[in-house]
């Protein structure tokens, strides 16, 4: 999707530095912090949201990226979260894993 934010970062556009990716999904740091740890993962490919998400193997990828991240990092707790859509405060229509650590705001 030419117009969404995450895949123009996943394509390299801005130089966003990712903290871990593989062959399903990127993770970088959010750009406005709700946690003293605040990372993104993002399938690589373009899905708006969960409902629309039924692909259960890259599903299954995702969680998987979001333990193999923090094992990376050594974070052994942490809280994840996937806003879908607007009423819940989902605000870039491409699917993400939030993780969040430390004085958590969200
Ligand atoms: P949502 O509310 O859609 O679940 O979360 C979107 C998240 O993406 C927000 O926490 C917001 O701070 C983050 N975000 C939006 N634009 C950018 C960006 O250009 N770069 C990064 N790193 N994070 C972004
Ligand atoms: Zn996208």
């Amino acid at each position: 999707m030419s117009d969404c934010i995450f895949c123009k970062i996943i394509n390299g556009d801005f130089g966003t530095e990712f903290v871990y990716e593989n062959e399903y999904a990127v993770v970088f740091k959010d750009i406005n912090p709700k946690a003293d740890t605040h990372l993104l993962v993002v399938p690589r490919l373009h899905v708006e949201s969960l409902n629309e998400l039924d692909d259960e193997e890259l599903l299954g990828k995702l969680m998987m990226t979001v333990k193999a991240v923090t094992k990376k990092l050594g974070l052994n707790s942490y809280r994840t979260v996937i806003n879908t859509g607007k009423e819940a405060g989902q605000e870039v229509f491409h699917l993400h894993i939030h993780i969040l650590k430390g004085n958590i705001k969200l």
